[in-house]
């Protein structure tokens, strides 16, 4: 809803301080552990919190390497990182995109396959060459890495600025993959032309120095989502979501609650109907389990999530009335433990955020 609106809206706020903060922490963990640059990955509107203001509050505190999926993402992203002195920072396109179609966006292509190289050989254009160790994904597979090493005229009039690779399981330290994915990087990299890498994303950089490269790429923990789960997490909360109580109804024992009357009140109780649904990102899957916030209490969800509203038992809550707003996301609710009331994981609960909220971004 637009800022100026009567209508009683979520409002989903952005700490673009934390989030600076957040990538200097990881920028400085990566040079401690021997690493060079740190970028950062803006796919996906910066992960659900809006792209138009992230990267450049990022671009403002150092970052000179952003990551999108898209081709469209990148050149949205273009122009709020324009530069008045010299060029600007490097938008680099995970999924690749075809010659020319950046336009003059001087957007840089990942190629992940032999035919993007082919269609890329000879441009003169700077590159980002993905060897896939680990993931079976996208990238080149040990088989067309092997091609490329015996025949590397492919690569002639191309800048390969960097040869990266993504690791599975970043997330679990101590998972076999990670040593592995390690070593087929290191044997890759021998057999290409000698040329920056990049190799951790957010959990790849508290991996340590085996895991460092010329250049990271977090996103999540640059959003406050935990890299290291299981350990307290070091990165600083950047969202809080709260939603206003459109209704209070008084209803007797007995009396269930919204959609296939998933919850029915067994005691006289206080149903607090809030403007936030499964349209908003506020997952159907936490129907039952959510749990809201209001004063540092916590205000259990009730019955099923509906598209635009969901219910909260708020008979403990007295001073809840119309127009109290309820947290859904916050720093005592984190998007990781929303995620793992809903089944699912913290990148998913920031990517659905809804389009209706008002948003509101602190100032870096
Ligand atoms: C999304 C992505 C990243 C960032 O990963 P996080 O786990 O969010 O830090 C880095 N590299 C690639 C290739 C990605 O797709």
């Amino acid at each position: 809803m637009n800022p100026g609106s009567p209508e009683p809206a979520g409002v989903l706020t952005v700490d673009l301080d934390a989030i600076t903060a957040n990538w200097r922490t990881l920028r400085d963990l990566h040079a401690e552990a021997g690493g060079g640059e740190t970028g950062a990955a803006v796919k996906a509107d910066a992960y659900g919190l809006g792209a138009a203001a992230v990267a450049p509050a990022l671009a403002a505190a150092g970052c000179r390497r952003f990551f999108v999926a898209q081709l469209a993402e990148g050149m949205a992203l273009r122009p709020l990182l324009c530069s008045s002195h010299g060029p600007g920072p490097t938008i680099a396109v995970l999924n690749g995109f075809p010659p020319g179609a950046d336009e003059d966006a001087a957007l840089t292509p990942v190629l992940n396959s032999p035919g993007d190289i082919a269609a890329w050989s000879g441009t003169g254009r700077g590159a980002i060459l993905h060897v896939d160790t680990g993931m079976a994904r996208l990238g080149l597979s040990p088989a067309e890495l092997e091609a490329l090493a015996e025949d590397p005229s492919p690569l002639d009039g191309l800048r390969l600025r960097y040869v990266m690779t993504h690791l599975a399981c970043a997330d679990e330290p101590a998972h076999p993959m990670n040593a592995a994915q390690a070593a087929r990087f290191a044997a890759a990299r021998a057999r290409l032309p000698a040329v920056p890498f990049s190799f951790a994303n957010s959990a790849g950089i508290f991996l340590g120095r085996d895991f460092a490269s010329d250049l990271a790429r977090p996103g999540c923990a640059i959003y406050g989502l935990n890299p290291t789960p299981g350990r307290p997490n070091p990165m600083r909360p950047t969202v809080r979501l709260a939603a206003p109580v459109l209704q209070v109804r008084e209803i007797p024992a007995g009396t269930p609650v919204g959609y296939g009357a998933g919850w029915t009140a067994q005691r006289p109780s206080r149903i607090a109907t809030v403007a936030a649904g499964y349209a908003d990102g506020y997952l159907r899957s936490l129907s039952g389990r959510a749990i809201g916030r209001h004063n540092w209490q916590d205000v259990p969800l009730v019955g099923r999530i509906s598209m635009d509203l969901s219910a909260f038992d708020v008979t403990d809550h007295p001073a809840i009335g119309p127009g109290s707003m309820i947290e859904l996301i916050g720093p005592g609710n984190s998007p990781d433990q929303v995620a793992a009331r809903a089944g699912t994981i913290g990148y998913e609960v920031l990517t659905s955020l809804g389009a209706r909220y008002r948003r509101a971004y602190s100032a870096a």
